[in-house]
């Protein structure tokens, strides 16, 4: 059991050619994460008997194992997304997203930790245990989908799910080395995902390659009945000429244009980021694409807006928790007097902080001071990237400014914390698809990512541009090292 476990496309071949059986895969998961959890602590939950795939073995992810993030409902299984508030809740159905991966033929084996309520950036909001990054169990794995970026990017297993309201997909994929897409706003569903922000919040794979990025979302895109923000009729004919969609990742650089906003970016990159981010463009370019430098005044203020849009949203989503009709309950004099200690002790110290910023941006007084002018920056940033996107196939930028930070150094230092979001608000504002992929390791071991963001429906342009960095950053050289507790083993 050396190295880290195959990717999708490369178990798909295994599975088709009987040279392995899907509950051998999940043996073969379950001994890689016994093997990496006393490091990594990826998961809240394993399961202990493999289950058999539905389905017939045609399926496009039969017998591919995947873990959720632990804010997506699957049927029987606890849904507490790290919050003490609601300890021992067990969803009784399964989220869109679960069902479809379920019909494909995939078989869940866990549910991965993630920052309370999918609310922030280091994985160390959780309750159940904070989660180590892979490449140095000293630095955080990124937030909040801390578990499923650190179990993809160890491979112990060959993808994972997601949430993405400010960067909690990209993010961790970024400190992680794994590839995480955020597809557009309303090309998958949310319905059964436990919403923080609804008007920015998306599901997505993260994974080990683009083309199993691919293969993992062409899955879980489309119209559905029960989430009424989902796309009905889609671009491009789900379902149908996979392979030719498939094929078409395969398309050289030549002709492709790529937007540089170097005034974003002015300030914001660590050296070696910047350094790595020019490389990587160089190649771009000598492979055929065209650099042009753009300007998107605007996006400066996307941490600003998203702190005032995110946390109002969040407010009053997070209203409906009040310890009577889930989780934890608490007793108290009368009904308020219960609702304010369940509140009071359930919810962590950064969902309460959100809470209160939110609960205030939205405060008669205040609610245009802020929240109407958030709204308003926030459609003219939509249409800025939009313009830019017009002349431009994709814009593209590091995921984040530096590389992953260490354990414990921002917990007391918010706004600190914050930070690490300022290149990937963007995409959910302006509700744009982006993806994060890995481009090479630091000095010190770390991954870098280049993030890359594509026109509104327009994920399979964006993965074939990814795909192309993809093919001559070759980052999968890197993982093969990479072991429990720091040893090649
Ligand atoms: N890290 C960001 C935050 O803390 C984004 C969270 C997310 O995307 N769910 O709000």
């Amino acid at each position: 059991m050396k190295g880290p476990a195959p990717g999708v496309e490369e178990l798909r071949e295994l599975l088709r050619q009987g040279r392995r059986t899907p509950s051998e895969l999940v043996a073969e998961v379950l001994r890689r994460a016994r093997a990496w959890e006393p490091h990594l602590g990826a998961f809240q939950e394993l399961v202990t008997s493999p289950p058999e795939p539905q389905g017939a073995s045609d399926g496009l992810l039969w017998g591919i194992p995947y873990a959720l993030k632990a804010n997506i409902a699957q049927r029987g299984h606890r849904l507490d997304c790290e919050s003490r508030l609601l300890a021992g809740h067990v969803a009784p159905y399964d989220a869109t997203v679960q069902s479809r991966l379920e019909g494909a033929g995939a078989v869940c084996v866990g549910r991965t930790r993630m920052d309370e309520f999918a609310m922030g950036s280091s994985g160390e909001w959780a309750t159940s245990g904070s989660t180590a990054n892979p490449w140095d169990p000293d630095r955080v794995p990124g937030g909040s989908s801390s578990g499923s970026a650190a179990a993809v990017g160890a491979g112990v297993l060959p993808f994972a799910l997601g949430s993405d309201t400010g960067g909690s997909i990209r993010q961790p994929a970024a400190f992680c080395g794994c590839v995480g897409l955020k597809p557009t706003w309303g090309r998958v569903s949310r319905y059964g995902l436990v919403a923080f922000a609804s008007s920015l919040d998306q599901i997505g794979p993260l994974t080990r390659t683009v083309r199993d990025a691919a293969l993992v979302s062409s899955t879980l895109m489309g119209f559905d009945p029960r989430d009424a923000t989902t796309l009905r009729d889609s671009p491009e004919k789900e379902g149908e000429d996979l392979d030719a969609l498939l094929a078409g990742l395969e398309r050289g650089l030549e002709g492709t244009t790529v937007g540089v906003p170097w005034d974003l970016l002015a300030g914001r990159l660590s050296e070696e980021v910047e350094i790595e981010f020019r490389r990587v463009l160089g190649e771009m370019e000598a492979r055929g694409a065209r650099l042009v430098e753009l300007r998107l005044p605007l996006a400066r203020h996307a941490l600003a807006v998203y702190a005032v849009v995110a946390n109002a949203e969040a407010s009053s989503n997070l209203a409906r928790f009040d310890g009577l009709r889930w989780g934890r309950t608490a007793a108290g004099a009368d009904h308020r007097e219960s609702i304010r200690r369940a509140r009071a002790e359930g919810f962590g110290e950064e969902v309460k902080l959100r809470i209160l910023l939110g609960t205030f941006v939205l405060s008669a007084g205040y609610h245009e001071a802020y929240y109407q002018r958030a709204q308003r920056i926030r459609r003219a940033m939509a249409r800025e990237a939009d313009e830019a996107l017009g002349h431009c196939d994709v814009l593209a930028w590091p995921t984040t400014g530096e590389t992953a930070f260490g354990r414990g150094e921002r917990l007391d230092d918010p706004l600190h914390m914050y930070d690490s979001d300022f290149l990937t608000v963007q995409a959910n504002l302006t509700g744009l698809p982006a993806i994060a992929l890995p481009t090479g390791l630091s000095r010190e071991g770390l991954p870098f990512s280049l993030q890359l963001t594509g026109r509104r429906w327009g994920e399979w342009e964006l993965l074939r541009v990814a795909r192309q960095v993809e093919l001559f950053c070759d980052f999968e050289r890197h993982r093969a090292s990479l072991g429990p507790g720091g040893d090649a083993s």
